[in-house]
């Protein structure tokens, strides 16, 4: 059959456009390799409109059961598949996944983005090993321990502050100066347990069967230190999971989706929302939102074509 719509991805985005999807009752194929929106290994998100709080797990699993309440004969979903191609077929869309193919009138990418990975040597081979990404998944497990943080942005400063709760000491390296918000580095800065270094970055991880060590250099003198640590957690930002549709949309340099911020329109007969876009701001309530508005103007669209 030809859906009217495709969706990929069960993020925050995706679950906003499935809701507004089936109660405009727009025939949708739903693709996601999940539904773990990224800030789902968060502790608490405190800025979900509505919530005053509440787990990124539970949020993510509200997130599901909102996007299937009315979707019954509407959207099928197809759960644990990757999109990995979209061609153009005539007037519509055939979207290749790990399982199938799809088509389709009208795609919304809602793909987000994936943490970004170390890449000097060791990095690889220590791999949940020692080396993560996630401080709040992984981090208990490092009680008592000496451990690293690399990334001097806020999702750094933020990891280094919940493993100060129980971690011996954390060293952070940040390749240029902090970019974190001046009151969160001042705060982490402040714990006794605490060391961050600017314009340092990693050269090696080291270790036996797991991690023991992190080796880096200092940008400014050249200078190669090594530190005894068990436990290396990487915060160095995400990158787009766009890679499936660099064929058929324009992407920035940074492999963001490029999209008109009116309306979230990709290029004719594709939208996209959330974090795999270009939006200067990514957001949790950011993309849901574009989500929506993508929805309202696909309808439009459909109707009106
Ligand atoms: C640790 C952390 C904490 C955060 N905390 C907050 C917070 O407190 N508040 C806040 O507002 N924001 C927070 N954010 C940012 C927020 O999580 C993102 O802005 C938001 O998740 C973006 O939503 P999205 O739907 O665009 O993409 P994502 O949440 O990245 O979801 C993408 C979805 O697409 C699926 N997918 C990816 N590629 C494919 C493919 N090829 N085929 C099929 N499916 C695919 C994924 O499985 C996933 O379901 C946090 C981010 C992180 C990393």
């Amino acid at each position: 059959m030809t859906y009217d719509l495709a969706i990929i991805g069960g993020g925050p985005a995706g679950a906003a456009a499935a809701v507004y999807a089936a109660r405009k009752h727009l025939r949708s194929v739903f693709i996601t390799k999940d539904w773990l929106g990224q800030s789902n290994v968060s502790e608490k998100v405190e800025n979900w409109i509505g919530t005053t709080a509440i787990s990124g797990l539970e949020l993510s699993m509200n997130l599901e059961k909102h996007a299937k309440a009315y979707a019954e004969g509407v959207i099928d979903f197809k759960e644990g598949e990757l999109a990995t191609n979209i061609t153009k077929t005539g007037d519509n869309f055939t979207i290749t996944t790990s399982k199938e193919n799809y088509e389709a009138k009208t795609v919304l990418i809602v793909s987000g983005s994936s943490r970004r990975k170390l890449t000097v040597p060791g990095a690889e081979t220590y791999e949940h090993k020692g080396l993560t990404y996630c401080a709040s998944c992984d981090g208990p497990m490092y009680s008592g321990q000496d451990v690293a943080v690399v990334g001097g942005g806020n999702a750094g400063f933020e990891s280094a502050a919940q493993l100060l709760a129980y971690c011996k000491s954390v060293t952070l390296l940040s390749r240029s100066e902090f970019k974190a918000d001046p009151g969160t580095v001042e705060k982490v800065l402040s714990n006794p347990k605490m060391k961050a270094f600017e314009f340092t970055v990693p050269k090696e991880v080291k270790g036996g069967q797991f991690v023991t060590s992190l080796i880096y250099t200092d940008t400014k003198s050249g200078k190669d230190t090594e530190i005894s640590v068990t436990g290396i957690f990487a915060e160095i930002g995400s990158m787009p999971n766009t890679d499936f549709a660099k064929d058929i949309v324009r992407l920035d340099k940074f492999n963001h989706i490029i999209v008109d911020a009116r309306n979230q329109r990709a290029s004719d007969g594709i939208w996209a929302a959330g974090d795999c876009t270009d939006g200067l701001y990514h957001q949790n309530n950011i993309a849901a939102g574009d989500a929506v508005k993508a929805v309202e103007d696909i309808y439009l669209y459909i109707n009106a074509k």
